[in-house]
């Protein structure tokens, strides 16, 4: 066999379709974004001042395990610190969780329309994903249950799922975890779990703390601060213990750990964006469900809406982009090319899209 005459990246790196960002509009427009998910109203001004008192000693290493930000968390959401681990986005975390429990030959499963990030962590890892068809957009326990094989390792579980806005119960969890090996890592990623109103959900806390293979991971992101990358997961003593391990050692920055801790203790933020949200989800779902659109009930700070067809969501884009409204297109990253997904956004923002949708023209 003859050396390659160039390096080579491990197997499965090169079958990585890269991951596709929402379009931020045309450089120096004015364009709202609606395509990432984020806050239509700032950051925390706590989590800022916090962050510009840290940038003040940026000559000095950050603390490692990011103590001060894993102690506001263990106390705000009444977890015990030490099974905390934070990450540079969940993102870090979420790969970090595929390089240490997945490898060649293992399969992870995940719902069709689930999180695109999996796929990529998971051939990186060198395995193979599954992707398991869903019901009417929503995961489906025995059709995950039903993937399941000896090779399977993990099972990724966004709850609620982006970019379906979909959510499994309390119950439905449960019923997955219980139909899983004990040697099958479920990792239930509540990237969404502040905006959630629904009453049978469960972040996932629960579980995490019943079960030796069970993690919760979340993130600042959607609430404010995703330029600061700041994730954290939650789970039993031995998974911690691996990921610090393979964690890079000063994964967070310091200004980051700051911001975060005091965004997390900030409460009556969290409460505010969370009723804007509460209020304008249901006020889009409704101004949007009629003319030729099929909202799919949101548990998140966006929804999906399908048109009648790929050609019908492409024009709706079109003619939102030209109104200064940059919304997702799903087509490319998940599949579902007849349906766009529209962050909540300000009052404004929110009575302009329904304005522009609700007088087009939709027909096919
Ligand atoms: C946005 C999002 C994340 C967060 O990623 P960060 O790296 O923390 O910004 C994680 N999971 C899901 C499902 C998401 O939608």
């Amino acid at each position: 066999m003859t050396a390659p005459n160039r390096p080579q990246p491990q197997p499965g790196i090169l079958d990585i379709a890269p991951y596709l960002p929402g379009k931020s509009g045309k450089p120096g427009s004015k364009a709202i974004k609606l395509s990432a998910n984020e806050s239509p109203l700032g950051a925390s001004p706590k989590a800022l001042a916090a962050m510009v008192e840290a940038a003040s000693h940026l000559e000095i290493y950050p603390e490692g395990s990011s103590r001060v930000l894993r102690e506001a968390l263990g106390e705000v959401h009444g977890v015990d610190p030490a099974r905390i681990v934070c990450g540079n986005g969940s993102d870090d975390l979420l790969h970090l969780l595929a390089q240490t429990y997945l490898g060649e030959g293992d399969e992870a499963v995940m719902n069709r329309y689930g999180f695109s990030v999996y796929p990529i962590i998971t051939k990186a890892a060198g395995a193979s994903i599954v992707m398991v068809d869903e019901d009417d957009y929503r995961a489906d326990v025995d059709a995950l249950l039903g993937a399941v094989t000896p090779r399977t390792k993990v099972v990724w579980l966004a709850n609620p799922n982006n970019p379906t806005g979909t959510y499994l119960t309390s119950a439905e969890v449960a019923r997955l975890h219980a139909g899983l090996r004990p040697d099958i890592l479920l990792v239930i990623d509540s990237a969404y779990a502040e905006y959630v109103t629904a009453a049978d959900y469960s972040v996932g806390l629960d579980l995490v703390g019943a079960h030796d293979n069970v993690v919760m991971v979340r993130t600042f992101s959607k609430m404010g601060l995703a330029a600061a990358r700041i994730g954290w997961m939650v789970g039993p003593d031995h998974v911690v213990d691996a990921i610090n391990r393979i964690r890079g050692p000063f994964n967070v920055n310091l200004p980051a750990q700051m911001a975060g801790a005091a965004a997390a203790r900030d409460v009556a933020f969290t409460a505010e964006l969370r009723r804007h949200n509460a209020h304008w989800r249901e006020w889009l779902t409704t101004a949007l469900s009629g003319n030729r659109m099929r909202v799919i009930p949101s548990q998140a700070n966006f929804v999906m809406v399908l048109f009648d067809s790929p050609e019908t969501a492409a024009r709706a884009f079109e003619t939102l982009a030209d109104a200064g409204y940059i919304v997702r297109e799903i087509g490319p990253s998940y599949g579902i090319p007849q349906a766009l997904r529209i962050s909540i956004g300000s009052e404004a923002a929110m009575r302009a899209v329904a304005d522009v949708l609700g007088s087009m023209d939709l027909g096919k």
